[in-house]
């Protein structure tokens, strides 16, 4: 079946975390249980009422354009919004304020899929469809700002299609524009779909759509395309159609034909004005604004020598690779390893366990792995320490110092215990000195109970040789 060639191109809708909807002054906050709260007379183009695009939000659009350009500018210098015209109870207005002839950003590669558009428009209400045969509508998200990025049919797996859109969501989150949540429906993805054996001509493409996570993203690229090779095979054709995925039974099912495709009747909003970008924005200021991207950070991680599985949870956690990026530039780069260590191993093994834990301060979660490079504690003593600024945020020093935790360097007081250990153990002492060499760090770990934890056991262990020679 390998003789055909896949193409997927994908269309991604996301919500932005702007402060208010994309026309007028309602919160935009998807956290909003109570139905019907944020909506207006602009919300709902009641007759007299004028709409004011959100400049914010047009701004983060800008910015992903900015992050996303390939060489090129691929910033409008004009811009516009359609109202693209259908009747839908989701839709209070009657039709949709989008953008069509002249997107604010056009081309741009991510993952080295090229990408055809970037436009902004407004989300619509959420429906809820009861088991009476109701449907509820929630119109708190009509009007938030949602940015529609479009691609190229330049994908020809699913692998490479989650790659793309797991970077996407990574720059999203970066740049601050989205915050991009598949589960809680501020990123959706629609794939379409098509197979041919004629490398030169593309087949009939599905879309599918209603994809609310990345795993769904795979399997509906995978469903599709056994289905459209099974028909083929059969001496069938593809019908071009709209498609859903149903998440419990993996597989899709088809929702519109082609043949009752909507006419929107796209037109210029006469109630927006047209928008020249260069005169509202300094581009050039935005672009050089930009944070480190997930790409740069990977790499840079990459360059500190860490692992690979290491690199990938810091990478996909913003709020982690702050924290990551603080507590490094604190203690130094070469010792990314052992703070990466501390965080993902230690810390975050520990929080899993008990979700009440939350990290440190910054600035105690540095000290307190300084005190281990400088081996005022152990690597025992760090963890324990740990857990404990996890429960209880405070300065590690200062917990360290009232618990008797600093390991004593001080080699006169070590010298003493390593004198009591040796006058102690006659026996071992002789077995040792008579070959049985094991014995070794049995008195290593005397000498760090008879000083409880607090003696640098490097230094005991220089001190134990010199005293059984
Ligand atoms: P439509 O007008 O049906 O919305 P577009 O040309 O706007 O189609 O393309 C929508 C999406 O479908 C884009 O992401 C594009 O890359 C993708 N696409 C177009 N043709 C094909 C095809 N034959 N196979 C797979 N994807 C396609
Ligand atoms: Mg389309
Ligand atoms: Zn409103």
């Amino acid at each position: 079946m390998s003789e055909y060639l896949t193409t997927i191109g994908l269309e991604v809708h996301a919500e932005l975390s702007t402060k208010s909807g994309m026309w007028c002054g309602c919160k935009n906050d998807p956290y909003e249980k109570r139905p019907n709260v944020n909506v207006c007379e602009i919300c709902m183009a009641h007759p007299g009422s004028l709409p004011v695009a959100n400049k914010e939000a047009i701004k983060k659009v800008i910015t992903v354009g900015c992050a996303v350009q390939d060489g090129e500018n691929n910033i409008a210098d004009f811009t516009e919004f359609d109202r693209k015209n259908y009747f839908y109870p989701d839709m209070p207005k009657g039709y949709q304020l989008s953008q069509y002839k002249f997107p604010i950003v056009t081309g741009g590669r991510v993952n080295g899929v090229k990408l055809t558009r970037i436009h902004l428009e407004e989300d619509t209400a959420k429906s809820t469809h009861d088991h009476e045969g109701y449907t509820l509508v929630d119109y708190n998200r009509a009007g938030v700002p949602l940015m529609e990025l479009v691609t190229e049919p330049v994908i020809h797996n699913s692998e490479d299609a989650v790659s793309f859109a797991r970077e996407l969501q990574r720059i999203l989150r970066y740049v601050g524009a989205s915050d991009a949540n598949m589960e809680m429906g501020q990123m959706r993805i629609e794939a379409n779909i098509s197979v041919s054996k004629d490398k030169e001509k593309f087949g009939t493409k599905v879309e599918v759509k209603n994809i609310n996570s990345f795993a769904s993203v795979e399997g509906a690229i995978k469903y599709e395309v056994a289905r459209h090779i099974e028909l083929l095979e059969s001496g069938g054709v593809v019908v071009q159609e709209t498609r859903g995925w149903d998440e419990n039974k993996q597989i899709t099912f088809s929702q519109r034909k082609k043949e009752n495709a909507h006419d929107y009747r796209y037109f210029p909003d006469p109630d927006l004005p047209k928008l020249y970008l260069s005169k509202l924005f300094n581009i050039e200021e935005i672009k050089k604004s930009l944070p480190e991207l997930p790409k740069q950070k990977k790499e840079r991680y990459s360059k500190l020598g860490m692992q690979e599985n290491y690199v990938d949870i810091l990478i996909d956690n913003l709020e982690l690779n702050n924290y990551f990026d603080t507590v490094v530039s604190a203690v130094g780069e070469k010792n990314a390893t052992l703070v990466a260590n501390y965080l993902l191993t230690d810390a975050l093994g520990l929080l899993a366990k008990d979700s009440t834990l939350s990290l440190p301060d910054k600035a105690n979660f540095a000290k307190l792995i300084t005190m281990n490079i400088d081996g005022d504690i152990s690597s025992r003593g760090a963890k324990d320490i740990l857990a404990i600024l996890m429960k209880k945020d405070q300065d590690p020093e200062v917990y360290a110092k009232e618990n008797n935790l600093i390991q004593t360097t001080d080699t006169e007081s070590l010298k003493k215990i390593v004198q009591e250990v040796v006058a102690e153990n006659p026996k071992q002492v002789a077995d040792y000195k008579s070959g049985k060499e094991a014995m070794f760090m049995y008195f290593v770990g005397q000498c760090m109970k008879k000083s409880k934890g607090s003696g640098n056991p490097a230094l005991f262990q220089e001190l134990l040789k010199e005293a059984l020679k």
